[in-house]
Parts: structure tokens; C-alpha cells; sequence
């Protein structure tokens, strides 16, 4: 067995050998950090931190969490960087964005070849624990996105792990010079074309489809397992699911939903629904819940913030990282499938500003700066609002309204690109009265982002 040696069935196995494991992953990876990770040989120089501190992954306690301000700050800052390892751990194979920051930018997360390989092998087991098997198709519902997504890109990678076929369905235009996107009714088409048995997507959207194949007459009886990802489902959702799919002509598919992370390049995994969320890799990925405010580690079953550190990665390495998430955690072997892992057995909340739209992780900074970026905007409110008001689990819109000191038509098209290019989400802008925003008397406070979903 080397540190880095995949067992599909290491789950099922006792808790001590995966401790073992993550044991050794992250005495290798404390050893390149100390030398080589420009952010945390800094955090550990001002504390008189070293080496010896790091025992053990419990011991990771002593640092302060990282947050998604830190890494978005200086994201090349977490680049391992790492001297006289193997090329793999060095050669950059691909770069993800997540969240964008204030001036527009998302923040690049980096894997090496050794990274991408590790990615591939978690997915065996996130689609493992969903019974996937050889006889399987997936469809990749995801959108092509400017900015390079893992949403989109590691579809493709989980079936290569599975050695699968993916079909890419491209729902969405993102550039006027990409040509290939597809319409709703195109993507309805190719999951019935290619008798796809997984549809993998962003909920709203993957729920849009069915709902448009149940209209058309689609023939999705092939549909098996419905995998979504990107945005918080209630049980609500999950029966209305249940429903889209009955009608869409798949009365036996079952709906499978991830905890998705950017900073884990994939999602913690139900093996079943409502069964918690899995981590797939507990050898490789170190989850805490913590005390909000002393950001030290809770009891098991008490529900806190989401802290995660990666034992296993040569390329963007983040340490007791806040996902700005709340769950409650639980160790205990999972009844259902019997796994022997970390469970968040509450669906995860966010406890920060950063609000989802479309299953984007939208920073309001970055809209704001987008918005206040275009000549003439003198202000705007921003409404995230349901694209069907009497449809609870319909798709989101986002809606700017602007106070503009021009009529030129120019204006709102200006500034729904200037925010396209830097949330990723295409708004919808009309041009207002300041009162419609402001109110009559123009004193109180404005709310510029109204969430009224
Ligand atoms: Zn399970």
C-alpha cells in the first residue's frame, strides 16, 4: 500500500484503518506545508509554530481558520510549491474557479496530476456509494461556464473513473464565440437519444429538464438516479422531485444529493436519500464541525461550522478552511450502506453573506463592483426572486434595477454583461425611477440585495 493507494472498499472497513491512513497523509503533507506553503509557513512563523506541533490531524486545532476571504485575498498564496517530490505532484494539470471576490475575479483553486488522480479515484467512491455501476451513462447537465467550473469539468472526470460514458448535453451559452450550447428542448433530446441513465446537474436546472421531457412526451424511462448538486434541497424538494420524475416517465429513478465544494473539487455523498452527506475520502479530507465563535471542535451531533483540510493535495492546499457552512456531524457507521466515515447529517446552511443564485456561489461584492462598474449607474437594488412566484422549487432570476443618468438604451445590456462575466449569472436590468428603489422619501437605508425566495 503507498499514502496514496486507492481501496473502494476502505469505507466498509474498521475506522482505525482509515485513521491510519489519514494518519500518514497528512505527516507527508504537514512536511511539505512547514517547507514549502508560502501562507501557512507565515501563519506558523507569527505563531512559533513548527513541525513538531503537528502530530496528528486533531492537532490542527491550533491554527486559526483559514476563511474564504483569506484564500480569495492571495489565492496563490495556498499553492503547495512543493521542491524534490515526484513530477506528478508538480505539474499543474488544471485550474477551477470558485467565488468570485470584490474586484470580479474568481478565485482560481489549482491541482497537479497527483491532485486529478486523487479527484478521480474519490469520485469511484462517491459514485460507489450510489451503486453506480458499468451499465450506466451519464448525463452531464452542467453548464459550460468562461471561467472553468468542476461543476462542468469533473463529470467528465467521475465517469472516466468509473470508465463510463458521459454524454456533455452544454445547456447555456456562455460567450457569444462559443456556438455549441444547447437549448432546453436540445438537452431534453440528448438524454433521451442517448438513454442516459444518471442525469447530474444543478437542482433547477436537472428539475427544469424533466419537467420540460414530461411536456415534450420525452422518453426518460431509462433514468435510474437523478444527481444533484449546487444548492440546498429540502425535503419539500425532494417529494416534488420524486413527482418530476414520475411524470417525466422514470417512476423508479431516485434523487441523490451532494454537498458540493469547489475547495474539494466534488461533494460529500448520500448513499441514499436522506442518509447524510458521506465524505468520500476521510483519508484524504479532514472535516470538523467547530464552535462559531471559539472555532474550536463540538461534540458529534451539535451543529456548527464546517471546517475542512486537505491531508492529500500538492496543489491549492487549504488548512482548516471555513466553507461558511453550518451542519451537524456525525461518526458513527452509517445504517444505511454501513460505511464507516464522516457524516453531516443536517443539510448544510450558510452562515455568510455569500447568497446562490442558479446554484452560483455569488459573492454581493462582486456584483456590486460589476454593477457600479458601468458609466451612468448611479445606483441599483439587485432581486433575487423565483422565475415562477407560484412554484416553490422554481429556477432562480436575478433582477437589477438601475437608477441611471441616461436614458441610452446601452446602459442596462452594459450592465448585464459587466455582471454575466463577473457572478457567471446572466441578470435581467431595467432602467427605474429612483423611488422605485429609494422608497418616496428617499431616506431609508437601501437594501441593494433583496433575496425573495
Ligand atoms: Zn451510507
Amino acid at each position: 500500500m503507498t499514502a496514496a493507494g486507492f481501496d473502494p472498499k476502505l469505507l466498509q472497513g474498521p475506522r482505525a484503518e482509515t485513521d491510519a491512513r489519514a494518519q500518514a497523509h497528512f505527516a507527508a503533507t504537514m512536511d511539505l506545508v512547514c517547507d514549502y506553503h508560502p501562507y501557512y509557513r507565515a501563519r506558523l512563523r507569527e505563531m512559533g509554530l513548527g513541525r513538531d506541533d503537528f502530530q496528528s490531524p486533531g492537532d490542527l486545532s491550533r491554527l486559526p481558520l483559514t476563511t474564504k476571504h483569506d484564500f480569495m485575498a492571495q489565492p496563490d498564496a495556498f499553492l503547495l510549491n512543493a521542491q524534490n517530490v515526484p513530477p506528478e505532484m508538480t505539474v499543474i494539470w488544471d485550474t477551477m474557479y470558485t467565488t468570485g471576490t470584490s474586484s470580479g475575479t474568481p478565485t482560481p483553486f489549482v491541482s497537479t496530476a497527483f491532485d486529478y488522480y486523487r479527484v478521480m479515484a474519490m469520485y469511484r467512491r462517491i459514485l460507489g456509494l450510489r451503486q453506480v455501476n458499468e451499465r450506466d451513462l451519464i448525463a452531464n447537465l452542467c453548464p459550460l461556464t468562461v471561467y472553468p467550473h468542476g461543476a462542468y469539468h469533473r463529470v467528465t472526470a467521475a465517469g472516466a473513473a468509473m470508465k463510463i460514458p458521459v454524454i456533455n448535453l452544454l445547456p447555456g451559452r456562455p460567450s457569444p464565440h462559443f456556438e455549441l450550447g444547447s437549448e432546453l428542448d436540445e438537452v431534453v433530446g440528448g438524454v433521451e437519444r442517448s438513454r442516459a441513465t444518471i442525469l447530474w446537474g444543478v437542482a433547477s436546472y436537472v428539475r427544469r429538464v424533466l419537467i420540460r421531457a414530461a411536456e415534450l412526451g420525452a422518453d426518460f424511462s431509462p433514468v435510474r438516479i437523478a444527481y444533484i448538486t449546487g444548492e440546498a434541497v429540502t425535503q419539500a424538494l425532494r417529494d416534488n422531485f420524486a413527482a418530476c420524475l414520475r411524470k417525466a416517465g422514470a417512476p423508479h429513478a431516485v434523487l441523490h444529493v451532494s454537498y458540493g465544494i469547489t475547495e474539494i473539487q466534488g461533494g460529500f455523498a448520500e448513499c441514499s436519500p436522506g442518509a447524510g452527506f458521506h465524505n468520500p475520502c476521510p483519508e484524504d479530507i479532514h472535516v470538523q464541525v467547530v464552535h462559531p465563535v471559539t472555532h474550536q471542535p463540538l461534540p458529534d451531533g451539535e451543529r456548527g461550522l464546517v471546517v475542512l483540510s486537505h491531508l492529500n493535495r500538492r496543489g491549492t492546499l487549504l488548512l482548516r478552511y471555513a466553507t461558511g457552512d453550518l451542519s451537524v456531524l456525525t461518526r458513527d457507521r452509517c445504517p444505511h450502506c454501513g460505511a464507516n466515515t464522516d457524516r453531516f447529517t443536517e443539510t448544510p446552511q450558510r452562515a455568510d453573506a455569500l447568497v446562490k443564485i442558479k446554484g452560483m456561489l455569488v459573492n454581493p461584492e462582486a456584483l456590486e463592483a460589476a454593477v457600479l462598474s458601468v458609466p451612468d449607474v448611479q445606483d441599483y437594488q439587485a432581486l433575487i426572486e423565483r422565475e415562477d412566484p407560484s412554484d416553490p422549487f422554481s429556477m432562480d432570476r436575478l433582477r437589477i434595477r438601475i437608477i441611471a443618468s441616461t436614458r441610452h438604451a446601452e446602459v442596462p445590456e452594459r450592465v448585464a454583461r459587466a455582471v454575466k462575466h463577473a457572478i457567471s449569472v446572466r441578470p435581467e436590468v431595467e432602467c427605474v425611477e429612483p423611488a422605485a428603489i429609494y422608497g418616496r422619501d428617499g431616506s431609508l437605508k437601501l437594501k441593494r440585495l433583496v433575496d425573495r425566495r
